[in-house]
């Protein structure tokens, strides 16, 4: 059923700006307080009141445009977006129509499995959220604190084609907004939504009837819905039927997408000009910050610590997926760590200890310097790698450095010969039907002798010396 047809799907993200204050007022913009307690007359749509723009709000628009290769705009302006609903005090909107900040961009993504692919932006505009509503039992709640966030909505053109690789652009796209410092792009948590635009046609008959789905809270209910939603329209096609433009929501306790409402077009919203907002005519100034804040984006990272430092592109993907990790990362190998065991201590042992301490890496006391220290100590042959994730736990639980611990615990490597031999004798003399099956070849019993040496040292010998000497004694005797 799939083959013969096509499907096209467009995104229109929405995401809540990392601003301080909200998009027209000095409300805070904050998760989590007490409802309707960042609230004043702008916010809730007071005659009279007159609203003013958040400068920072505008930077993160014109740097996630600039991200996204738009054509940016030299002059911007507000309109009035009209619709009535209890949770819009104005009963218009604030947004973007005509001249938003960036329009006809494109973005490089990585989709995974597919590779990757440049998905074309039709614009980004600002706006701002609408409050929130409880329903409770027989009554509606209402909550404010929300209306008035900063909002910036990215709508991309029908390029993605199955709901799989929706799903990895949009994980792609949480890289991208979180790396450039614009928004948590958390899905679960509403600072990042994602309605999709989806159409389905036989091969070759171009772009079909436009079916909008909403209501989708991680990228996986949107691959779900997306998937349902192509076979919902093919069966449909394949008997013969018509497939009705609306808006439909993802029922994520059903699996299934249901009629929403039917056609809706911008003649509806009734577009005029805000007039309280003058036209936003960035300087030289503005955009010259705008350039400061377009660090390495997350693709260009990760071909990086690929090509520069010989990763695989898993450990790759680790170590940029965070970015406290991956500052870590080359900072550690800057002081002149080996790159691969960095990157194996970061992707093992150190997100062990962070995931057993509920924590980030960001602010830990696992600093650079500390980390490098412990990855010589390993390297000079001070201390075994077993020792060192003892040394690992220290660090983060007292704050200490390494070498410090290492000292203080008496944890130091044994290199001795001649204390190492005489743990080998002793395991030896302790064990002689084991050392004698060694001796006729059974060489797992070996491992189980280092084992016991390795116990009696308690774990400070030199595992290479200890060997060594184990072989020599073995089979040369
Ligand atoms: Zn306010």
């Amino acid at each position: 059923m799939r083959g013969s047809y096509k499907t096209w799907i467009g995104l229109e993200i929405h995401l809540h700006l990392k601003t301080d204050s909200k998009m027209f007022c000095s409300c805070p913009a904050r998760y989590g307080d007490e409802a309707n307690r960042n609230v004043c007359p702008v916010c809730m749509g007071y005659p009279g009141a007159l609203p003013r723009l958040n400068e920072r709000a505008m930077e993160l628009g014109y740097l996630m445009a600039r991200a996204l290769n738009c054509r940016l705009s030299a002059k911007t302006f507000f309109a009035r977006k009209n619709y009535f609903y209890p949770d819009m005090p104005k009963n218009y909107q604030i947004s973007q129509f005509e001249d938003p900040v960036g329009t006809e961009g494109f973005i490089l993504a990585d989709l995974g499995e597919v590779g990757e692919r440049s998905i074309r932006i039709h614009d980004v505009h600002l706006e701002e959220d609408a409050g929130k509503m409880i329903h409770a039992g027989d009554v509606s709640l209402l909550d404010f604190n929300r209306a008035g966030y900063p909002l910036l909505e990215v709508v991309t053109e029908p390029d993605l084609y199955s709901g799989e690789e929706t799903e990895a652009f949009l994980r792609d796209f949480q890289r991208l907004v979180r790396r450039l410092g614009v928004s948590d792009g958390n899905m679960e948590e509403g600072s990042m939504k994602c309605d999709a635009n989806i159409s389905i046609n036989p091969e070759g008959k171009g772009l079909g009837t436009k079916v909008e789905l909403k209501n989708m809270n991680s990228p996986r209910f949107v691959r779900l819905a997306l998937n349902y939603e192509t076979a919902r329209q093919a069966a449909m096609l394949k008997d013969g039927g018509t497939i009705i433009q609306e808006t439909r929501l993802w029922n994520e306790n059903r699996d299934v997408t249901e009629t929403m409402r039917r056609k809706e077009t911008s003649d509806d919203y009734r577009y005029f000009p805000e007039p309280d907002i003058p036209p936003f005519v960035p300087d030289e100034a503005f955009f010259s910050r705008i350039e400061k804040g377009l660090v390495e984006l997350p693709l260009a990272l990760k071909k990086r610590l690929v090509a520069e430092y010989g990763l695989t592109p898993d450990l790759a993907d680790f170590i940029r997926d965070d970015e406290a990790v991956a500052r870590l990362f080359e900072e550690t190998v800057s002081l002149g760590s080996s790159p691969r065991d960095v990157a194996a201590w970061l992707s093992s042992d150190v997100r062990k200890v962070l995931n057993r301490e509920g924590r980030g890496l960001a602010g830990s006391p696992l600093t650079a310097a500390r980390f490098h220290e412990l990855l010589s100590l390993i390297a000079e042959g001070s201390i075994s790698g077993k020792i060192a994730k003892g040394v690992l736990d220290r660090v983060f639980q007292d704050g200490e450095d390494p070498a410090a611990i290492v000292k203080a615990e008496g944890w130091a490597q044994i290199t001795d010969t001649g204390q190492i031999a005489e743990f080998v004798d002793r395991v030896l003399e302790a064990n002689p039907q084991v050392a004698e099956a060694v001796r006729t070849g059974d060489m797992r019993q070996r491992g189980w002798l280092m084992g016991q040496i390795m116990r009696l040292s308690e774990g400070k010998a030199s595992p290479e010396m200890a060997q060594r000497i184990l072989d020599k004694k073995l089979l040369d005797e």
